[in-house]
């Protein structure tokens, strides 16, 4: 598949996009497997297993790669910011400096079909998942994406699991983690085939699937459906939604981090409920988080959309002429 730009657009470089098809069809298989296989294999430890992953992952998606490393909107001991990063990299959406690198792509080029890697504008099967499936000439050589992430780039484990194969290693590792955890977890006394395949299901394979598409949600709902207090960027489409805020740990608040990308808090009203920020909040009470970046009630009120003057009733300036 190849895309041309536009005339106007003729200054930039030419982007192409080709479909990796190997890795579309091992994560389509690998999406819906699970979803089939839940209503076969499932136990209460699990589903368990299933929520407590769900979190652990999660906040490391959105702690760790987002607000720490896309903006690095706090600083942590280099100890604890290892930990975090492998917990975000259990969900196996690649390592930190592909995430990071095409979300600082995201908010560079918001909105602009073709720069930024996902936008609505470019259809909902693009934005919510099939993005992940392109790649494109401008950035798909490591060496050129990497110039988009100088700040992680010396760290060793960083560039170790930049490596798609060391992602497919990873997948399988946590399913063979999974598939053991829920045999010894199973049967007093013995190994339980029926729940190492319900952890093999529910947490080695559909936990990713989960994580996976709260992510699209955010990507696709938040820049279509929502409220947008903020102003943003021309072009900008996104908004707050508190449905992916309950589901992604408050990053549907997402107008509210296009306006203040740099803030380590995205839920910015008491009742935005953000429990990223609350751990981010946590581990600067426990002295583990410094220079956690806010963002002031006087900063937010300029960037706040006044509502328009209404209109004068037509009769009284009819009457002034
Ligand atoms: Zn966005
Ligand atoms: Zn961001």
């Amino acid at each position: 598949m190849q895309e041309t730009m536009s005339p106007a657009a003729a200054e930039l470089p030419e982007i192409r996009t080709r479909t990796d098809v190997p890795f579309t069809i091992i994560n389509l298989v690998t999406t819906v497997a699970p979803l089939v296989l839940v209503f076969y294999y499932h136990s209460r430890s699990s589903i368990v297993a299933f929520f407590v992953c769900y979190v652990v992952f999660g906040l490391g998606l959105t702690v760790g790669y987002h607000r720490l490393f896309s903006h690095a909107a706090f600083r942590v001991p280099k100890w604890l910011e290892h930990t975090i990063a492998i917990c975000g990299y259990l969900a196996i959406q690649r390592g930190p400096l592909f995430w990071v690198a095409m979300h600082r792509l995201h908010h560079k080029y918001v909105d602009i079909p073709g720069k930024d890697p996902h936008t609505p504008k470019e259809g909902l099967w693009h934005v919510h998942f099939g993005w992940t499936h392109e790649r494109r000439s401008d950035v798909w050589d490591p060496m050129i994406y990497r110039l988009l992430v100088p700040d992680l780039l010396d760290d060793k484990l960083y560039r170790f699991m930049d490596y798609e194969a060391t992602d497919y290693v990873a997948y399988v590792l946590l399913n063979l983690a999974a598939f053991l955890a829920g045999g010894a977890l199973g049967l007093p006394g013995a190994f339980d085939t029926h729940n190492a395949i319900c952890f093999l299901v529910w947490v080695g394979m559909l936990n990713r699937v989960a994580l996976l598409h709260a992510f699209g949600f955010i990507n696709s709902v938040c820049h279509l459906v929502g409220s947008r207090p903020f102003r943003t960027k021309e072009g900008d489409q996104s908004t707050n939604n508190l449905l992916v805020s309950l589901l992604i740990f408050g990053e549907g608040w997402h107008n509210n981090h296009h306006a203040f990308p740099g803030s380590a808090r995205q839920g910015l009203r008491w009742y935005q409920i953000d429990p990223s920020w609350y751990v981010i909040l946590l581990l600067e009470k426990l002295g583990l988080a410094r220079s956690v970046r806010r963002v002031s009630p006087r900063v937010q009120e300029r960037k706040l959309r006044k509502p328009r003057p209404a209109p004068e009733p037509l009769a009284e300036v009819e009457a002034r002429q």
